[in-house]
């Protein structure tokens, strides 16, 4: 059986910005992902037209010093930018505009896919394993995967939403809680429509604070519309077939917005887009076994995707014993 110093289970940020952390001071670890790439829920979608489209974090704040140093590496590279439009808020029939320099946002560039592919360049990951078991014994970890592989490691790093997380170590450290859904769909949809719903800026993203079906909706020029559903439209619709909720969201905006129903070029199904009550303290750790759990679990009230990084950049200190 392969011994490595840590494995970490999960190639989305987190996780990746602890391997990466690790990398770079000489450590020996492995990522393993069951996706086909690296990026979790920063992933992107190349469409069958050449079009490129964000499925999950579209935009995201920067203001967390403790993920600087890694995020200045990643802008001069031009893999981070500012985010090129607005950002609004709808509550009923109120439309605002954010102060770009007063709470600016950033985006991967070109995609957030391309950007967690960035960020796992040097790293060791094995994408499309799944890890089915991780048990503790005699002061080491044994990781079981679908294929049969099994890894032996001193350290093991969960980087994954915590109800991932507890199906693999039921008694990880954090609080039991829930991760709200979210269902996503890619829509052609033409610059100007729907503009009772967004105003008329062609570069925007539209957080909608009240509303049965929407949560936000991004436009941005030459891509595909992106509509996320509000967790409570999305629960309901988690077992049906991609196909049926997809069809439905189409027709449902355009018997509320008008025209007609947009074609869906893309549509996926988040089980665990958003923790229900993320908790405070950067990440998991339980000394004995040597185990931290990473991720948005833990980001407490701050930015999710910043709160990500910093998670897993805190769970590398963990390892490096400079946490
Ligand atoms: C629709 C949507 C919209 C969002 N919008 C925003 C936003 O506007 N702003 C913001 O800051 N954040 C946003 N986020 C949140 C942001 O994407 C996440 O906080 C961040 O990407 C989480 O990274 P992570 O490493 O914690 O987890 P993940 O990205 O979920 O990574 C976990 C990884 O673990 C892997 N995995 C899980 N179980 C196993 C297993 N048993 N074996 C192997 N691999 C496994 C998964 O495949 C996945 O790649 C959004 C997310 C979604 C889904």
């Amino acid at each position: 059986m392969k011994h490595v110093e840590t494995v970490i289970i999960g190639a989305g940020a987190s996780g990746l910005a602890c391997a990466a952390t690790l990398v770079a001071a000489g450590r020996d670890c492995i990522v393993l992902d069951r996706g086909r790439r690296p990026g979790g829920r920063a992933s992107s979608r190349d469409l069958a037209d050449g079009r490129t489209v964000d499925l999950g974090v579209p935009l995201f704040r920067l203001t967390d010093p403790g993920v600087q140093a890694m995020t200045a590496d990643l802008r001069a590279r031009g893999s981070i930018v500012r985010w090129p439009g607005l950002v609004a808020d709808r509550t009923g029939d109120r439309l605002t505009y954010r102060d770009p320099e007063q709470d600016p946002r950033w985006t991967g560039a070109p995609s957030t896919g391309a950007l967690l592919a960035t960020m796992a360049e040097g790293v060791p990951v094995l994408q499309e394993l799944a890890a089915t078991a991780a048990t503790h014994a005699s002061g080491s970890w044994v990781v079981t995967c679908t294929d049969e592989t099994r890894l032996r490691a001193d350290f093991l790093i969960l980087a994954m939403p915590l109800p991932q997380a507890r199906r693999l170590v039921a008694d990880c450290p954090g609080a039991p809680f829930e991760n709200d859904a979210c269902l996503v769909t890619a829509l052609d949809v033409s610059d100007g429509a729907w503009p009772d719903l967004m105003g008329t800026q062609h570069n925007v993203a539209c957080y909608i604070h009240d509303d049965d079906l929407l949560a936000l909706v991004v436009r941005r020029p030459g891509r595909p519309w992106v509509v996320h559903a509000s967790a409570a439209w999305s629960h309901p619709r988690l077992d049906q077939p991609v196909t049926a909720w997809a069809a439905e969201m189409s027709k449902q905006l355009s018997e509320r917005l008008g025209g007609p129903a947009p074609t869906v070029l893309h549509a996926h199904r988040w089980t665990f887009a958003r923790p229900r009550g993320p908790l405070a303290g950067g990440h998991g750790w339980d000394p004995d076994r040597r185990l931290a759990v990473c991720g948005d679990a833990w980001v407490g009230p701050a930015g999710r995707f910043e709160g990500a990084l910093r998670s897993g950049l805190d769970a590398a200190g963990r390892v490096l014993g400079t946490a």
